[in-house]
C-alpha cells in the first residue's frame, strides 16, 4: 500500500470512527452502596382521577386546551421505555386509569406488563382506584375503593401493593396511617403535604420520616413508617423536569455539540442530594422524579435519568440508582435506626402563612352529601344483592362501586375540581345508582315473594324523594339529560299516591334492630298508616314550610324543566321498627276507606317581638325557646338531669380578597381565609312557628331570606335534630361568603375539642396549639378548623356536648363552650392552587342562575361526662346508614298481595353486639362472601362498650353452612397471617425493641368449629367466607307475612 492510499484509508477509518463512536452505553445498573449517600431515583407520574378535566378526558387526552394531559400516552410509552433497559423502574398508582388501559391491551402487551411487574421494574403502589382524599372521605369509602383496586391487582398480577403513596392529598388522616396503611399490609406511606411550620421543625430535627401510630387503641400493632417529602412530590430543586415541553436543562454530553454541560448537571444533582441528606436520617434519600401527568413520552425522562445516573456515579461523590419506594423502604429498614414517633394526624395543612387548606373541608357541600348518601346506599345494596345472589352479567352494584371509588379522589369529594368535573362525578354516581336501584328492586321482589302478576314490584323512590332533597336534585341534572326514560319515570312517579295505596318498605342495613322515623311528602291530609298486620300505626302530618316548597319547586323546574304539577302539602311522619339486616312494610292509604287518621300537627305562631318561652319535646328531653329571637334555647333532659343554656346563631365570614396584596392569597376552593366575621341577625317579620304532634315537635325559623331551619325533638329520642336550608348566598356586594352556625354552651371546654379522623377515631384538638411544634398563630379561625365526618364534641368535668353531622364538613371550637360548623361557601375568587375557578356553584332555570341552595342536618345532645360516646357511636351509624325505602302501589282497599311483609337476613334470635357494626356484606365475583365487622369504640371511650365483643358468624348466615372462613387483610387481597408475617418491625426512639411495647389486644384467631369472631376496640376484621348453599336456602331466612 502506498502512502497516499494508506492516508486515504486512515482518513476514511478515522471518519467512520468519528461517526460511529458517538454510541454511548449508559451504566444504569448501580445498586445501593453501603457507606455512601444513596439517591433513590423514583420515576413516577401523578395522575389525578379528575381535576381540571374529567377522569375520561385525562385518560384519552381530550380537552387539552385546559391541560395537556393524556394518561394513555403515559402507560403506552412506559412499556417500551422499561423494556429498553431492565434497570429502569417506574411506579404506577391510580388503578382507575390503569384498569382502563389494561382492558385495551393485547395479550402480548399484557404478557410483557406482567413480566415487568413480576420483575419489579413496574410496581403498582397505593393500588386503590384513586389516591383518595383524607379529609372528606368516610373510612368505609376509603376501604371500599382500596379493596376494589387491590382485588384487581391480586387477580391479574398476583401481587399485593406494599407502599402507601398519598403524595398530593391536603393533609393526612390518622385513619390513613393505621387503617389504610398498616391494616392493608403497607410497609410505609409517603406524602408531600404537611404544614409549613411543621416541616421547618422536621427539617431541623431530621424528623420528616417517622413511625406513625394513628390509633390510640391499636397502638404499635398498627403503626407504619411514614415519610413526608422535603418539599413536594416533584423532582429536586436544580432543574430536573424532562417532559417534552419542560425547559429544564437536558444533559448534553456530546463534546462535539454546543453547550456540553455534564459537570454542571452532575453538580446540580449532587448539590440537591447533599441538601436533602442534611435533613434526612440514614444514607438513603429519595428523589421523586415526576409530577402531574408526566411521562407522556416516557423516553424523554429515562434518557436524561440514564445519563444522570451514569455521570453522577462516574463522578463518585454520591451513589444514584433507579429505585422504587419499596426498595427505599427496605433500605431504611435495613439501616436499623430508631425513628421518631408520630401520633394523631397531619391536619390542618397550611402551605404558607395565611394559607390554611381548611376551606375544602366544606367546599361543594351538596356533592359531599351526595357521596355520603351513595356510600350508605352501596353498603345496603350489596347486602340485598347478596341475599338475592349476585348476577355477573348485571345488573349489579359494580358501576356504583366504581363511581364511588372515583368520587373519593383528592379533587373529587374534596370539592377542589372544576365545576364540569364535579358534574361528571355526580353523573357517574347517578348512573351507578340507577343500576344498583334495579338490583335492590329485584332483590326486594325476591325477598317479599311478590306475585308479579298481581302486584307491581317494589321500586325505589329515592328519585321521587329527591324532589324534596335539595342536595340530590342539585346534582341529578346530568342524569336527567342523559337518561330521558328515567326522567319520564320520575314525572310519572310524581303522581304517586293519587288513587292508590302505597306500600312502604323500610330496609335496615344495620346489624341491630332499629326504631326510627320515616318522613314522606304527601299531597293529602287524609291519610292512615297501617303495619303489615293491619294495625294502625300512629302518624303525624306536618305542614311543608314555604322555604321547603320553594326549594322543591325551583329544583324541579331547574332539572326537570317544568313546574311541579302537584305540590306535597305535608310531611307524613310515622315510626317504624325494623329487624337487623331486614325490612318491614307499611301501607299508606287514604283514611276514608280504612278508618283512622293521621294526626294533624298543632301549629302555633309567635310574631316577632312577642316575649314568651315555648317548650317542645314530650319525653325525657325538652327544649325551651325564647320566641323573640329564637336563638336562646334551654336544653333539659330529666333522665340524666342535664340542663344547659344554649345559643344557636348564624354568621358568615367574608372571604378574603388578596388581589392587591404583595403576596396574594384569596379564600378559595382549597383555602379558607376569612376577612372578618359578620353575625347574621334574624330579619323581617316572619313569625316563629311551633309545630306539635304525637311523634315530633318542631320549631320552624326563617332567619333571613336565604337561611331557614327546623329544630326537631322526636318522641323517645334524646337528641336534637336541626335541618337547615342555606342559600342562595347573596354576592351582590362582590364579597364571597362562608356561612357557619355556632352553638354555644356553658361548658368550660378549656380550648379543647374532639373531632373524628375519617369518621372513626376521635382526636383531641387544642385551639391555637399543635402537639408536634410550637404553633405561630396567623389565622386564628382558619388555622383551628378540622375536618368532621362523624362528629365534634366538647367536654368539661360534668358534661359532654356532642354534635353529629350528615356529611363531611369543616368545623371548630373557636370559643370555649362553642361548636362551629361551616355549612356552605360561595366564593368569587380563585385561591391560586391550580383549579383556576371560583367556587361559585349555581342552579339555573333557563338562563337565570342563582347560588346553590343546600339543605342538610346536624344533631346534638348533652350527656353527663363520660357518657356521650354511646350516642355518638350508635346514632353515628344510624346517620351514616339511613333506612332504605322502597315503594309499591296497590289499589286502595285491596289486601296485600305479597308473601313476606317482613324479613331479617340474620338469625331471628340474633343481633350484632351494640359495639359492633357490619361494614361489608358482599358476594364477590368469585362467589366468596366478603364480611367486615368493626368494633365501634376506642379504648376507654365507654365503660362497658369499650370491652371485647364477640360475634357468632353462624348466626349471620341462617340456613347456610359456613364451609370456610379465611381472615384477610383489610383490603382482602392477602391472608392476614401472611401479611403479619411480612410486617416490618420498626424501632421507635425512646422505646425498647418492639416486643417490650405494650401491644394492643386483638381478637383471637377464629376457631373453625366455633366460628366466633372477637373484636377489641377499634379493630376491624375482614374475612372471606365460603358458604355451602342448601338447594333452597331462600326459605331459611326469617319471613313474617
Ligand atoms: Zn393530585
Amino acid at each position: 500500500m502506498d502512502l497516499a492510499k494508506f492516508l486515504c484509508w486512515a482518513v476514511l477509518l478515522l471518519g467512520i470512527s468519528l461517526v460511529e463512536s458517538r454510541y454511548m452505553v449508559y451504566n444504569t445498573s448501580h445498586t445501593m452502596v453501603p457507606g455512601k449517600l444513596n439517591v433513590h431515583v423514583v420515576p413516577h407520574s401523578h395522575d389525578d382521577v379528575g381535576w381540571l378535566k374529567t377522569v375520561d378526558q385525562y385518560y384519552v387526552g381530550s380537552n387539552n386546551s385546559i391541560q395537556v394531559a393524556c394518561v394513555q400516552n403515559v402507560l403506552d410509552s412506559l412499556v417500551p421505555a422499561l423494556l429498553a433497559d431492565k434497570n429502569r423502574k417506574f411506579i404506577y398508582v391510580e388503578q382507575a386509569f390503569f384498569q382502563r388501559w389494561w382492558r385495551e391491551q393485547s395479550d402480548e402487551i399484557k404478557l410483557i406488563v406482567k413480566q415487568l411487574i413480576s420483575s419489579g421494574q413496574l410496581e403498582l403502589i397505593n393500588g386503590g382506584m384513586c389516591m383518595h382524599d383524607e379529609a372528606a372521605p368516610h373510612y368505609i369509602d376509603m376501604i371500599d375503593q382500596t379493596t376494589l383496586g387491590h382485588r384487581f391487582i391480586i387477580r391479574e398480577f398476583n401481587v399485593t401493593p406494599r407502599i402507601g403513596w398519598q403524595i398530593d392529598p391536603f393533609g393526612h388522616s390518622a385513619v390513613q396511617a393505621y387503617l389504610l396503611g398498616a391494616e392493608v399490609g403497607f410497609d410505609s406511606v409517603f406524602f408531600g403535604r404537611i404544614d409549613y411550620q411543621d416541616r421547618e421543625k422536621r427539617f431541623k430535627e431530621k424528623s420528616l420520616e417517622v413511625i406513625w401510630r394513628g390509633s390510640k387503641s391499636l397502638g404499635s400493632s398498627s403503626q407504619i413508617f411514614a415519610g413526608a417529602f422535603p418539599k413536594n412530590y416533584e423532582p429536586p430543586p436544580g432543574g430536573f423536569y424532562y417532559e417534552i415541553t419542560d425547559d429544564s436543562p437536558v444533559v448534553q454530553d456530546d463534546p462535539d455539540l454546543f453547550d456540553y454541560n455534564v459537570q454542571e448537571r452532575v453538580n446540580a444533582f449532587v448539590a440537591a442530594a447533599l441538601d436533602q441528606a442534611n435533613i434526612t436520617r440514614t444514607d438513603h434519600i429519595m428523589f421523586t422524579m415526576g409530577t402531574d401527568f408526566r411521562y407522556q413520552y416516557a423516553h424523554t425522562w429515562f434518557r436524561q435519568m440514564d445519563k444522570l445516573l451514569h455521570y453522577v456515579n462516574l463522578d463518585g461523590r454520591i451513589n444514584a440508582l433507579y429505585s422504587t419506594p419499596s426498595i427505599y423502604t427496605d433500605a431504611k429498614y435495613a439501616a436499623n435506626e430508631a425513628w421518631p414517633l408520630k401520633t394523631e394526624d397531619y391536619f390542618p395543612y397550611a402551605d404558607r402563612i395565611n394559607a390554611y387548606w381548611t376551606g375544602y373541608f366544606t367546599s361543594r357541600p351538596a356533592l359531599k352529601r351526595y357521596v355520603r348518601v351513595m356510600s350508605a346506599y352501596y353498603l345496603a345494596a350489596r347486602q340485598l344483592e347478596f341475599f338475592k345472589g349476585r348476577s355477573e352479567k348485571g345488573p349489579n352494584t359494580d358501576s356504583l362501586a366504581d363511581a364511588l371509588a372515583i368520587a373519593q379522589h383528592h379533587d373529587a369529594v374534596s370539592g377542589t375540581s372544576k365545576q364540569h368535573v364535579a358534574d361528571d362525578y355526580a353523573k357517574r354516581l347517578a348512573i351507578g345508582y340507577v343500576e344498583a336501584e334495579s338490583v335492590v328492586a329485584t332483590s326486594l321482589a325476591h325477598l317479599t315473594k311478590v306475585d308479579n302478576a298481581l302486584t307491581p314490584t317494589f321500586q325505589q323512590a329515592n328519585n321521587l324523594l329527591s324532589y324534596t332533597l335539595a342536595f340530590l336534585v342539585s346534582v341529578f341534572a346530568a342524569e336527567h339529560k342523559l337518561l330521558p326514560r328515567k326522567r319520564n319515570q320520575l314525572i310519572r312517579r310524581e303522581k304517586f299516591g293519587k288513587q292508590k295505596a302505597i306500600i312502604v318498605l323500610a330496609y335496615n342495613s344495620l346489624g341491630w334492630k332499629r326504631v326510627d322515623i320515616v318522613r314522606l311528602p304527601v299531597v293529602s291530609g287524609n291519610i292512615a298508616v297501617h303495619d303489615s298486620e293491619g294495625h294502625e300505626v300512629e302518624s303525624q302530618l306536618i305542614p311543608f314550610t314555604d322555604e321547603y316548597a320553594a326549594l322543591r319547586n325551583y329544583h324541579v323546574e331547574a332539572y326537570l324543566g317544568h313546574t311541579p304539577t302537584q305540590a306535597p302539602k305535608y310531611w307524613l311522619v310515622f315510626s317504624v321498627s325494623v329487624p337487623p339486616l331486614g325490612f318491614t312494610t307499611y301501607t299508606i292509604s287514604t283514611a276514608k276507606k280504612t278508618g283512622g287518621y293521621s294526626s294533624k300537627s298543632y301549629v302555633s305562631r309567635y310574631p316577632k317581638g312577642e316575649q314568651s318561652v315555648i317548650d317542645i319535646g314530650h319525653g325525657h328531653m325538652k327544649l325551651s325557646f325564647s320566641t323573640d329571637q329564637g336563638t336562646a334555647i334551654s336544653y333539659f333532659n330529666s333522665r340524666t338531669s342535664m340542663t344547659e343554656p344554649l345559643t344557636q346563631t348564624f354568621s358568615y365570614y367574608s372571604s378574603y380578597n388578596g388581589s392587591n396584596d404583595k403576596e396574594p392569597q384569596n379564600s378559595g376552593a382549597y383555602v379558607f381565609r376569612p376577612n372578618g366575621t359578620f353575625p347574621i341577625k334574624p330579619e323581617g317579620q316572619v313569625p316563629l312557628t311551633v309545630v306539635r304532634g304525637p311523634l315530633v315537635d318542631e320549631v320552624h325559623q326563617r332567619i333571613n331570606p336565604w337561611i331557614s331551619q327546623v329544630t326537631r325533638v322526636y318522641k323517645g329520642k334524646e337528641h336534637v335534630e336541626v335541618e337547615f336550608i342555606v342559600g342562595n348566598i347573596p354576592i351582590k356586594d362582590g364579597v364571597g361568603k362562608e356561612v357557619v352556625t355556632q352553638i354555644s354552651s356553658s361548658l368550660k371546654s378549656n380550648k379543647t375539642f374532639y373531632t373524628d379522623s375519617s369518621g372513626r377515631d376521635y382526636i383531641k384538638r387544642v385551639r391555637d396549639y399543635r402537639s408536634d411544634w410550637k404553633l405561630q398563630v396567623n389565622q386564628p379561625v382558619a388555622g383551628n378548623y378540622y375536618p368532621i365526618n362523624h362528629g365534634i364534641y366538647l367536654q368539661d368535668s360534668k358534661k359532654e356536648f356532642s354534635v353529629m353531622v350528615d356529611r363531611a364538613i369543616g368545623g371548630s371550637s373557636i370559643v370555649d363552650g362553642q361548636v362551629e360548623l361551616m355549612l356552605h361557601r360561595r366564593l368569587l375568587l380563585d385561591d391560586s392552587r391550580g383549579v383556576a375557578e371560583a367556587l361559585n356553584e349555581t342552579v339555573c332555570v333557563q338562563d337565570k342562575c342563582t347560588g346553590l341552595t343546600i339543605q342538610g342536618k346536624y344533631y346534638y345532645r348533652i350527656d353527663p361526662y363520660g357518657e356521650g360516646a354511646k350516642w355518638r357511636r350508635t346514632f353515628g351509624q344510624e346517620i351514616y346508614s339511613p333506612l332504605l325505602l322502597a315503594f309499591a302501589q296497590q289499589d286502595d282497599g285491596k289486601p296485600l298481595s305479597f308473601g313476606a311483609a317482613s324479613f331479617s337476613g340474620i338469625d331471628s334470635s340474633y343481633s350484632l353486639p351494640d359495639n359492633v357494626a357490619l361494614l361489608t356484606l358482599q358476594e364477590l365475583d368469585d362467589g366468596n362472601v366478603l364480611l367486615r365487622l368493626a368494633h365501634l369504640y376506642e379504648v376507654g371511650e365507654d365503660k362497658e362498650l369499650s370491652g371485647v365483643a364477640s360475634v357468632e358468624l353462624k348466626k349471620l348466615f341462617p340456613g347456610k353452612k359456613i364451609a370456610k372462613v379465611t381472615e384477610m387483610s383489610l383490603s382482602a387481597n392477602q391472608e392476614r397471617s401472611a401479611m403479619e408475617k411480612k410486617r416490618l418491625v420498626w424501632k421507635v426512639e425512646g422505646e425498647g425493641t418492639d416486643g417490650e411495647v405494650k401491644k394492643a389486644k386483638r381478637g383471637k384467631e377464629i376457631d373453625p368449629r366455633k366460628l366466633e369472631m372477637e373484636l377489641y376496640p377499634m379493630e376491624i376484621r375482614t374475612v372471606l367466607i365460603r358458604l355451602e348453599h342448601s338447594p333452597s336456602h331462600f326459605h331459611k331466612y326469617r319471613f313474617d307475612a
